[in-house]
Formats: structure tokens, C-alpha cells, sequence
């Protein structure tokens, strides 16, 4: 009986936690580990035990969601990982607890409950189609991460017969691209200038007037807009609905870097970002003795800027949600193997992005995008979105080919989905749009 008290009471989390702690091995052996669920709760990670006593973890939805839910051998990934000391403490109830440790049989460990849908994750899994890339959604105003998708992606369920390969893949399989994947922006990025633009020009931002003439030189540096598109007479949220390159590098070779840099600063780009789940860092990288044409590169997203997809969700998460992030999060709840609630997450403010005047400024160049701008297959739907695309080039060699990228949100005035999705290598520059309509399609319809 000692141990019950002595796993509850005296250990603590922290140490227990690591997934190299010997000390969860013996857990491990009176405890069968419990399951991971959906919001819905359909399963996703279950234990099955054979009749001889032994167990094999099972994950139904196979690859669909092999990097958020992750797998439990070989150290532990994903949630398996994050969710590792409350899949294998047992908060049944008491005597029955007491009774099966009589008798030499295992408790059984804890639900995680996470916030994930399985049939937004399914639609975002197969919407990406053979593409590699990633797709996360998120509620703005909880901080709920609904899916998160990777590809290429992995057979969970026979992680230890494959690891080798795994390991040593080239395309990093493992990776979760979603969270840890680095990207130039592209021109989602066109977002982070505009509200530098305006934190610089307060009173007469609203009265900038660019004529594009379908490319920008300055010295011998030249720069197209996309298919050399003529823009013509433009102010900033034309410049932004039509996504013009020669407008925005016409703003970049004029803001102050240091304001820049704190404005992405702000943003969380360069920061250990909350959630969860692993994370990589993003980067801004731009000096003040950087040449012309890098100023020119940065504003329209292809300098050596480096973000991930979960970075522009963020971002855009706070814009969708009036200037503010709240704590992203995927373990909504702990319940005992009954249902009976151990413990809940709520909801949380994280931190200030921006002011909700910014907030809402660009909410409105957002949302002309999909009115008259590059994302206007969105408009004319049941519900309303508003959002930026990008295309981000990431070889000088193939330049037929580039990585599709797209950050918005739905229901404008009370935002409810905020997505970020990018499809490396398409073939299409508005590919990751189409992606995000199936996404939105599958939730409204
Ligand atoms: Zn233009």
C-alpha cells in the first residue's frame, strides 16, 4: 500500500516528468497507461492488454496524428511525452484502487483529454493532399489548439520496428513542422511591416500612396510584384490586399530597424513561445547596417526572416483576438479512467501583441484580402474570413516551385478559427488558401 501514497504525495512532478526518469518504469509497472482523446472523446492513443498481460499502445487515427499525439517508446514525443506523468498516475477511486493492488493487479492511469477535433485534423490531414507542410488551427479566444498537422508524416503505431529510418530520414519526418518547422514568410509577413509602418506614422499612415509600376529597382537591385502585375495607384491596404512587392519594399527601405526589430520582438518572434508541445524559435533578422535590398527583402518577407507556422498562428491569434494572445494549450483536461474530472485547464491570458487599435486596423487590411485582394476565394461564404497569403521562395535554383503559405481567421466580428497553413513546394501559389477553405468548409458546412 505504501507506494499509493508515496506516488501521490511525496514525488514530485517535475522530476517524474523527464521520460528518461528510471522511476516511471516502475509507475509503468502498476499502472496501465490511460488514453488520449479528442474534444469529443474519440480516442486517440489507447493501451490494450493481451490476455497474458501484456500491453501494446494503440493509436487509431495512424498518421493523421503521429506528430501532436506522438508516440510513447524510443524517449516519447508529443503529447505521450507532455502528457506522460498524468497517462500513468491512477486517480480511480480509492478502494479500488487498494482492492486491485491486493489482488497484484494494475490501476488504470488517467485520461488526457486534449482540445484537438478529429474531424478538422482529418480534414486538414487530407486537404493537404501529397504536399509536405502543415496546418494548425487554433480558438482565438481561449487559446485551444484545435489541429495540428505535419506531413510528411509517420505510422505511429510501429514507431520501434521503423526507428532506424525514422531517425535518419531526410526529409525529417519526425519533425513536427507545425511547431518546429522554420520558413521564410513570404508575404504573410507583409503583416508584421504594415503595423510597423503604422507604429511609425500614427497620424498618416492612412494617407500613404504608392504607384506600382509591376517591380521596384534601386540600385542593382530589382524586385517584381508577382506575375509583374501593374498594382498601379495603391494606398497601405491596397498595397496589402493586392500583396505588392514593390510597395512594401518601398516601406521597408524606409523604417527604422531598431523599431522593427522591437515590433517583432513584441510579436514573440525570437522567444521561446508558450504551448505545450516542442517549439522552435523563430527569427527576425534584419541589422541596421544591412544593405538596401535586404531592408527591401525583409518587408515583403523574403530576407533572412525565419518563422513557423505556429509563430504566424500566434500572431494572428492576437490580431483576430484585439491586440492579445491567450496561452495556447492542447491538454484541456485530466479525467480518471470513469470520466470523473481530476483536473482542467482554463483559459488564460498569455500576453499584449499589440494595441486594439492595431488589432483592429489590421483586421480590416485583413479582411480586404479576401474582399478584393489574393484570398478572395474565401469571400462569399456562409461565414466571413479575413487573412494574408504568401508565397515564399526558398531555392534560387527552381523558382517555378515555392512554398505556399496562409494565416486568417473566421467570423470577423467574434473570431472563432484562427488558421496558419503552409504546403512546401506547391505547384500554385494560393494553394495553402484552398487548404484553409477546405478546413473552414468542413467546420461551417
Ligand atoms: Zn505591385
Amino acid at each position: 500500500m505504501g507506494y499509493i501514497g508515496y506516488f501521490t504525495v511525496v514525488t514530485s512532478q517535475d522530476i517524474i516528468k523527464s521520460p528518461y526518469n528510471p522511476r516511471l518504469d516502475s509507475m509503468a509497472d502498476r499502472v496501465v497507461r490511460g488514453k488520449i482523446l479528442d474534444r469529443e472523446g474519440n480516442v486517440l492513443a489507447e493501451t490494450e492488454v493481451a490476455e497474458d498481460g501484456s500491453e501494446y499502445r494503440y493509436y487509431p487515427y495512424g498518421e493523421i496524428f503521429a506528430h501532436v499525439v506522438g508516440y510513447s517508446v524510443q524517449g516519447k514525443s508529443g503529447l505521450e511525452s507532455t502528457g506522460n506523468f498524468e497517462l500513468l498516475t491512477s486517480n480511480a477511486f480509492i478502494l479500488e484502487k487498494l482492492k486491485r493492488e491486493f489482488q497484484d493487479e494494475k490501476n488504470i492511469g488517467d485520461n488526457v483529454v486534449t482540445t484537438l477535433d478529429v474531424n478538422l485534423q482529418t480534414t486538414a490531414y487530407h486537404a493537404l493532399g501529397d504536399n509536405k507542410g502543415a496546418v494548425i488551427v487554433m480558438e482565438p479566444s481561449t487559446g485551444k489548439i484545435l489541429t495540428m498537422v505535419s506531413k510528411p508524416s509517420f505510422e505511429p503505431n510501429s514507431v520501434i520496428e521503423n526507428w532506424d529510418w525514422l531517425n535518419s530520414d531526410p526529409e525529417s519526418i519526425l519533425l513536427n513542422r507545425a511547431s518546429q518547422g522554420m520558413y521564410a514568410p513570404g508575404s504573410t509577413f507583409k503583416i508584421v511591416t504594415a503595423l510597423e509602418y503604422m507604429r511609425e506614422h500614427p497620424e498618416d499612415y492612412s494617407a500613404y500612396m504608392y504607384e506600382c509600376a509591376g517591380e521596384i529597382s534601386y540600385e542593382d537591385t530589382v524586385i517584381p510584384c508577382a506575375g509583374h502585375n501593374v498594382h498601379g495607384t495603391e494606398d497601405l491596404a491596397g498595397s496589402f490586399a493586392n500583396s505588392c512587392n514593390a510597395s512594401f519594399c518601398n516601406i521597408g527601405m524606409n523604417l527604422d530597424v531598431s523599431g522593427y526589430q522591437s515590433t517583432a520582438e513584441e510579436l514573440l518572434i525570437g522567444s521561446k513561445l508558450p504551448g505545450d508541445f516542442a517549439t522552435g524559435k523563430s527569427s527576425f533578422r534584419l541589422e541596421k547596417t544591412d544593405s538596401m535590398a535586404d531592408k527591401m527583402m525583409t518587408a515583403m518577407g523574403q530576407g533572412k526572416t525565419q518563422v513557423s507556422p505556429y509563430q504566424m498562428a500566434l500572431i494572428t491569434a492576437s490580431i483576430a483576438n484585439g491586440g492579445y494572445l491567450m496561452r495556447p494549450y492542447l491538454i484541456d483536461s485530466v479525467t480518471n479512467y470513469t470520466g470523473t474530472i481530476v483536473s482542467e485547464t482554463t483559459p488564460e491570458k498569455y500576453a499584449d501583441l499589440m494595441t486594439l487599435d492595431e488589432s483592429a486596423q489590421l483586421k480590416a487590411y485583413m479582411s480586404d484580402v479576401v474582399n478584393y485582394g489574393t484570398a478572395s476565394v474565401l469571400s462569399g461564404q456562409s461565414y466571413t474570413a479575413a487573412g494574408k497569403t504568401g508565397t515564399a521562395e526558398y531555392s534560387m535554383e527552381s523558382s517555378d516551385k515555392n512554398h505556399s503559405w496562409f494565416v486568417g481567421f473566421t467570423n470577423i466580428d467574434n473570431p472563432e478559427l484562427v488558421i496558419s497553413v503552409i504546403v512546401e513546394e506547391s505547384d500554385g501559389g494560393r494553394k495553402a488558401v484552398d487548404v484553409a477553405k477546405e478546413v473552414f468548409d468542413s467546420y461551417y458546412y
